[in-house]
């Protein structure tokens, strides 16, 4: 029954679409402008100047009316012809989508990897990567291709440790990172880390309702655009950075979503993104402690790659995890992310990203703790408890005077 509405406010935990401030909400319902008109040149150049600022780059970056996927697939068509060999590192289930994207436009991806789900617990290898761009003496891969953070399992890979692999190597290689789920939750540099084209999108650190994304390029990527022989017309930068020079698109964009984000730029930059990257890592670290008291395992397995944007709860042998998170749904209004692909059923996800504070944080946990109870989930002790041990114990006031 659509009519029906549970008191109080839908929580939604999941790993993106983030929750919605209000104030980008509001800002979404202002009247949709003529965007051939002079108003709307003045929000196009508003908006990508202060992208700039949160990709940390220099050089132009493009938006699309599109989710996340649609942006994997600009760069790509962007930059290579078909049958070219590219490098990919399989993290998790977005990997092996934009793998999977890469042999259907006809590419030839190497997929590197741990063996079953094994690599699912862990981050990109850099060393594998440059040993195998080392035995490419003909340079024959023409782009390497990873997840920052792999948001089927919480794992954040360290970007400047493949920049220097392919540097150490002396390839050519174009480096292309998927930002999805960590632009402005985790430190991000596109042009001081060497990245060639980033790829990110709206839902969930900018705070937008998904429907826009990018692709931050580099001169080395403007340059490959030119020979590149994939086709493409939609997604092509050429046209688009034609028109962006004074603040329109080609085509018509989406109007009432760049409001919210000329508004969420605004907010980050008020916050400071050193502060929001902090929030973002103590909200994380609270997350986990919950979940080593009630004695359950994290997703990821390598402490250092924690991410700070969602946490993966594994669950005890025999338990169905979207049975316990459709337990949690139906009794607290609480929405957490299911397993995805080959960690289906064995986990589930916890988002801690975008709008998110300590209260957010606990009414997750404390959603999940009652949850995990009713469904028989034996819990060693109370998580809700230790997450308000590490928040009070962490941070600072919120308020002046
Ligand atoms: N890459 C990552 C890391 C993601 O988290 C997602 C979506 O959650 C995608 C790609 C796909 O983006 P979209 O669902 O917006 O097309």
């Amino acid at each position: 029954n659509l009519n029906f509405h549970p008191a109080g406010r839908h929580f939604l935990g999941i790993p993106g679409p983030s929750p919605v401030p209000d104030r980008l909400l509001r800002a979404m319902s202002y009247p949709t402008i003529d965007h051939r008109g002079p108003e709307f040149g003045a929000l196009g150049r508003q908006v990508l100047q202060g992208l700039a600022a949160v990709f940390r780059t220099q050089h132009p970056v493009v938006v699309y009316p599109s989710s996340g996927t649609g942006a994997w697939e600009a760069a790509l068509v962007n930059t290579l012809s078909p049958g070219d060999q590219v490098l990919m590192y399989e993290t998790g289930h977005f990997a092996s989508l934009w793998h999977r994207m890469a042999l259907r436009l006809g590419l030839q991806p190497e997929f590197l990897g741990l063996p079953g789900a094994q690599g699912w617990r862990h981050g990109v290898d850099a060393g594998r990567i440059a040993d195998r761009l080392r035995a490419d003496t003909g340079h024959a891969i023409k782009a390497v291709c990873v997840v920052h953070n792999e948001t089927s399992t919480g794992v954040t890979s360290d970007i400047p440790a493949v920049r220097r692999a392919i540097d150490a190597a002396g390839h050519p290689a174009l480096l292309m990172v998927d930002t999805i789920s960590s632009l402005a939750c985790v430190d991000y540099r596109h042009d001081e880390w060497g990245v060639d084209v980033t790829v990110s999108g709206s839902q969930k650190g900018l705070m937008l309702p998904p429907g826009i994304s990018f692709n931050a390029l580099s001169p080395k990527a403007l340059a490959a655009s030119k020979s590149a022989r994939l086709p493409r017309s939609y997604w092509g930068w050429d046209e688009i950075l034609e028109s962006n020079k004074t603040g329109y698109w080609p085509y018509t964009p989406n109007t009432n979503l760049l409001y919210a984000l000329s508004e969420a730029l605004q907010m980050l930059q008020a916050e400071g993104l050193p502060n929001v990257f902090a929030r973002h890592a103590r909200l994380g670290e609270a997350c986990r402690a919950a979940v080593r008291a009630w004695g359950l395992e994290i997703q990821c397995a390598d402490p250092k790659l924690y991410s700070p944007v969602l946490t993966g709860v594994v669950m005890p042998e025999g338990v169905d995890a979207d049975r316990v998170r459709d337990l949690i749904w139906r009794r607290f209004n609480l929405s957490l992310g299911t397993g995805l692909g080959k960690v289906k059923g064995r986990m589930f996800r916890i988002g801690h990203l975008g709008d998110c504070n300590d209260l957010s944080l606990l009414a997750a946990v404390g959603g999940c703790e009652m949850g995990l109870k009713l469904a028989g989930v034996r819990v060693r002790e109370s998580g809700t408890a230790a997450a308000m041990e590490h928040l009070a114990a962490t941070g600072s006031e919120l308020r002046a005077g």
